[in-house]
């Protein structure tokens, strides 16, 4: 995966961890790693998996707005798998 605006490399296939979510605009990728990103700050976000703290994610060359990074799951004990782990709009 790659940039949509500078083409950095951001992460490999190899680190998607699920393709089975949908954004609002459109399908969301959850990836275990990535590289060259920095973080936003740290924010409770309401979704429709429940309460979950959370990040966003910039490119770090061009600080386009990627995602969202997981920092914790409230509510379910299923959503936990998410922790620590990046999810961008494709
Ligand atoms: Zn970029």
């Amino acid at each position: 995966f790659v940039c949509r605006n500078c083409e950095a490399p951001l992460a490999c296939v190899s680190d998607v961890v699920s393709r089975a979510f949908q954004g609002k605009l459109g399908r969301v990728y959850l990836l275990q790693r990535m590289v060259n990103v920095q973080l936003g700050p740290r924010e409770d976000r309401a979704m429709i998996t429940g309460l979950h703290v959370v990040a966003d994610l910039h490119c770090r060359s061009c600080e386009t707005l990627l995602g969202w990074k997981y920092l914790e799951a409230f509510d379910v004990l299923e959503q936990r798998y998410k922790e620590g782990r990046f999810a961008i709009e494709k």
